[in-house]
């Protein structure tokens, strides 16, 4: 089965309102018509809404980098799913290393977080991946499918076609270190197979897995050919318009 490449951007803490506006505008100059990739970009809370005017009617979607799951109450400084939902949000980023490294977040709380974002039509993408430290002694794969199966606790087969899975290995993230092409694959293969045991073939050859790890232009063909990743998770090379371009060609270009 061919599933369609997706290319999301995060911006994580970086630009006001008005950069994010400024770069969302370039991107739909370049990309706004662009149907052979989906193209997700993921500004700051505080630009989402400035960024949901300047992509309307454009192809390109929007997504948060974060949520809470209850969708409302007394969590001061959250933001939950149907605030979300109001700014035309379609995905939202769950369990990136940052989130889980610095801000404390677990396989629980990140598997709370799918269900209320599923149960809203949010889109998840569930990032998983393994540190150094893990590499280095053999567990990548275990860390994968614990991150991965806590996560998706409790999600229907119907529900979890919608489940973007992000693999990132951490010690690529923003360290210009890439998993070879091969690293890559043997995880998303693994990736792909874990999914068929929790929801069932169907379901596993609808999920897109996308890497996300200091991929750049000169790095994303080959990574965006291995036969299970499905798109890319950018970070440093979302923040121009640019390179952002070039990498959603890349995969328009591996489909
Ligand atoms: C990320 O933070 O999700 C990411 C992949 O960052 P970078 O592309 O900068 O490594």
């Amino acid at each position: 089965m061919t599933r369609k490449k997706l290319i999301a951007g995060n911006w994580k803490m970086n630009k006001t309102s008005s950069d994010a506006v400024s770069l969302a505008r370039e991107l739909v100059l370049s990309l706004g018509t662009q149907a052979d990739v989906d193209v997700v970009i993921c500004p700051p809370f505080t630009a989402l809404e400035a960024v949901a005017g300047a992509i309307d009617g454009s192809l390109i979607k929007l997504g948060a980098q974060n949520m809470h799951f209850e969708p409302s109450g007394a969590f001061t400084g959250e933001i939950s799913a149907p605030m979300l939902r109001a700014l035309f949000a379609t995905h939202v980023i769950l369990g990136h290393s940052e989130r889980r490294t610095l801000f404390g977040e677990g396989d629980e709380l990140v598997n709370r977080k799918v269900l209320a974002a599923l149960k809203h039509q949010l889109r998840p993408i569930l990032c998983v991946g393994e540190s150094l430290a893990e590499r280095e002694a053999g567990q990548t794969l275990k860390i994968v499918q614990t991150q991965t199966e806590r996560a998706l606790e409790g999600v229907s087969r119907e529900m979890a076609a919608s489940v973007v899975v992000a693999y990132e290995p951490v010690w690529a993230i923003g360290t210009g270190k890439v998993a070879t092409a091969e690293q890559a694959q043997e995880v998303h293969g693994f990736i792909r197979g874990l999914l068929t045991k929790l929801q069932g073939e169907a379901v596993a050859q609808r999920i897109r897995v996308l890497y996300g790890g200091s991929m750049k232009p000169a790095n994303a063909a080959e990574l965006l050919t291995q036969k299970d990743i499905d798109g890319g998770l950018i970070g440093g090379a979302s923040l121009e318009a640019r390179s952002f371009v070039e990498l959603v060609r890349a995969a328009a270009a591996a489909s």
